[in-house]
Parts: C-alpha cells; sequence; structure tokens
C-alpha cells in the first residue's frame, strides 16, 4: 500500500456573502476532490490545540501526528531547521519600526531582501558576543541563534499582536537570558537607522532550543517523502526524517508548476511509501481576500493536482488523505484556528458525497483531534 498526504494550504473558510452565502469551496468545481469524499470518508480535524496560534507550522505539525505541546519550541527554531541554520536557541528577529515608543510597523515597511541584508550583516558587525550570530532570512523576517545553554525560557510576544501599542509593556522579563535579548535590541536601535529608513531596531521573539522531534519512521514504520514549495514545511520533512523533494518552477502561488508538483509526487510513489504535498497558492489567495479568486485557485488544485494524480495512480493500491491545514477566511484574511474538513480515500466509505466544510461534518469520524490524523491515516 502507498499513501499520499495532500495539503492545500488554508483551503477552508468561511461561507461569503458575495458567493450566496457559500464557501469558495462548495462554490468551486471539485468533482476530483469530490469524487474521493464520496468514494472515501470525511470528517473534521481540529489541527491547531487550544492556546497555540493557528499558523502553518503548528497545524502541519499536527497533521503529521506531532504535539505540539509537547516538541513545538517556536517559530524561530522551525525557520531555522528550514534554512538549515543551526543553534542552542533560536529566536526569530523582525526588522521593525517603532516611533516614540510605540510598534508601528511589524513589518518595516516590506524592506526588501538587499537592504535587510546589509541591516543584518552590520548587526553581526557590531555585536559584543561572540555566541550570537544575526541571520537574514526573507524581507523583515529574520533569525538570530545564541549558542549558549541558558537554563530558563523567556517569555516573548510576536510584533504583529502589538502593533500601536508600547513595547515597552512586551519586553522580556527578569533573569539573564531576557537581559541578554533587551542587549541586543538596544544595539540594534544604534544600528538599523545607520542603514535603512525603514526599520530602525529588531524585535526578538518565537525562540526556544531547536526542536527535537519524534522520527516519522521510526514511528510509522515508513519514510517520508515532502514536496513543498515553502522551506517552513521542508524544514518540518527535515525535522521528521523526510526526504526533502525540491521541483523546479513553483512559486507558491497559484501560477505555479502544477505539473512539475503532481510528477514528483508519482515519481516519489514509486519508490517511497509516504509522499506528503503541500501548496501554498490558495493559502495566498485567502490573505488577498479575494473570494472569486480563491473560488478559482481552488478548482484550479482540483484539476491540476487531484485530477492529474488520480487519473494516474493506482487507486486500488493508494490511500489518500487530503486536508487544509487551517482556514484562511477571506473575510479575515489570516488563519483561524477551527477545525478543517478531511477525506481519506481507500478506507469503507460513509455517506459524504462532497469535499467542503459542511458536507464533511456528516462524515462517520465526526470532529477528531489532528494528533489522530495519521493513525487513520495508516490504519489497518
Ligand atoms: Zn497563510
Amino acid at each position: 500500500m502507498k499513501y499520499l498526504l495532500l495539503i492545500p494550504d488554508g483551503m477552508a473558510d468561511w461561507r461569503v456573502e458575495e458567493l450566496g452565502n457559500r464557501t469558495p469551496l462548495e462554490v468551486a468545481d471539485t468533482p476530483n476532490m469530490d469524487f474521493l469524499a464520496k468514494e472515501g470518508a470525511c470528517g473534521m480535524a481540529k489541527t491547531v490545540p487550544e492556546g497555540y496560534e493557528p499558523g502553518s507550522d503548528v497545524a502541519n505539525l499536527t497533521i503529521l501526528g506531532i504535539d505540539v505541546r509537547k516538541y513545538y519550541t517556536g517559530r524561530g527554531p522551525i525557520e531555522a531547521l528550514a534554512k538549515g541554520i543551526k543553534g542552542k536557541l533560536v529566536f526569530r528577529c523582525n526588522l521593525v519600526f517603532v516611533e516614540n515608543g510605540i510598534m508601528v510597523d511589524y513589518s518595516a515597511n516590506r524592506i526588501g531582501d538587499d537592504e535587510a541584508k546589509e541591516v543584518i550583516e552590520a548587526l553581526n558587525e557590531a555585536l559584543e558576543y561572540d555566541f550570537v550570530r544575526f541571520h537574514h532570512g526573507t524581507s523583515y523576517r529574520n533569525l538570530v541563534t545564541i549558542d549558549r545553554d541558558f537554563d530558563e525560557d523567556v517569555k516573548t510576544t510576536p510584533p504583529h499582536d502589538i502593533q500601536g501599542e508600547p513595547i515597552s509593556k512586551y519586553l522580556p522579563k527578569d533573569k539573564e537570558l531576557a537581559k541578554l535579548l533587551i542587549d541586543l535590541m538596544e544595539l540594534s536601535k544604534r544600528v538599523v537607522p545607520e542603514v535603512t529608513k525603514k526599520a530602525n531596531m529588531v524585535w526578538i521573539w518565537g525562540g526556544g532550543k531547536m526542536p527535537n522531534f519524534p522520527k516519522f519512521k521510526e514511528r510509522w514504520g515508513v519514510k517520508g517523502v515532502m514536496i513543498s514549495e515553502v522551506d517552513l514545511l521542508k524544514g518540518i520533512g527535515r525535522g521528521l526524517g523526510f526526504e526533502v523533494v525540491e521541483v523546479e518552477g513553483v512559486t507558491g502561488y497559484i501560477d505555479t508548476n502544477y505539473k512539475g508538483l503532481a510528477r514528483a509526487v508519482l515519481k516519489s510513489l514509486k519508490d517511497k511509501d509516504f509522499v506528503v504535498l503541500h501548496t501554498e497558492g490558495i493559502d495566498e489567495v485567502g490573505h488577498e481576500g479575494d473570494a472569486e479568486k480563491k473560488v478559482e485557485a481552488i478548482s484550479i488544485y482540483d484539476e491540476k493536482i487531484v485530477g492529474y494524480l488520480i487519473d494516474r495512480l493506482d487507486l486500488e493500491e493508494t490511500r489518500i488523505m487530503l486536508l487544509p491545514d487551517h482556514p484562511t477566511p477571506v473575510k479575515v484574511r489570516t488563519h483561524v484556528a477551527e477545525p478543517v474538513p478531511f477525506l481519506i480515500y481507500g478506507l469503507k466509505r460513509d455517506e459524504v458525497k462532497r469535499f467542503d466544510e459542511f458536507s464533511c461534518r456528516k462524515g462517520k469520524f465526526g470532529l477528531i483531534d489532528g494528533l489522530k490524523l495519521m493513525n487513520l491515516m495508516f490504519s489497518k
């Protein structure tokens, strides 16, 4: 038996007025996903545990059976994993714009990569600690590694959560590590404005030790393959011991190289037993807030990924699970922590005939903890 997990990032949504009070998934033309739902079994999965932000990191880890309450150490370490950066502690390090002590822009006016890179270089030159290093990521999203053991947790706050608020209320407090982080931020106030006008300091958050995920193969007996357009998922794949397959010409948007992605799946399934295909485009149009465009993106996904694959796979020998990691409702243009619809093809069917947010509620699995999805995937 072969196992295929399809994750169209952010596909789930709410009912939208301009779509006649239907969800983009209800409106989209999705004969292939509907076929899988009709011949398979459905349910709803809670992919974001209580108290966690509905990020793609948390949601995808949960889908893959990793209990984030035990293993998640922050966004910084996962991004470091994705980029192959190592350090005892890793934090996210946003370039931000602060005015009169107020967080004005967590994204440094979407600073360009070249400029951001210059800032990061200047910060490294100005550093007085040899165990600290700044790393450029993309735009305002950067990392800082700290290669020293600290026996403490430090509470930090995402800068996008404190827009318009005084930063002094949210600085890390007490103890040695907090002092170090504050020191680095103070240093940045001097260095950053010398290089750019878009940012005037760094904001350090979302950090911790490098995660030590249980290896997928040890738990499920199959070595996974991760195919994704984004670093985050490749990092998660590496952390779980997956083979990471790169596909050329992908954009992370709806104009991506669908054929290349689908072909990579077919090729990987030839000699591997478990393949994950995560695609980003639908989430992006969710963030754009364009309902019609999201409908179109879902229809394209159904045809060019799901349809292409089921026409070519040996469906007798392949179990397919399909679900978004989290909803990205066009109305709010961001992720929400609500359950997502899922389908499994290859297990005894239920009465659900369509794949969408409301049909799947009537599926035989009901509402399940996302951590149980891999148990269903590999159930006998
Ligand atoms: Zn997103």
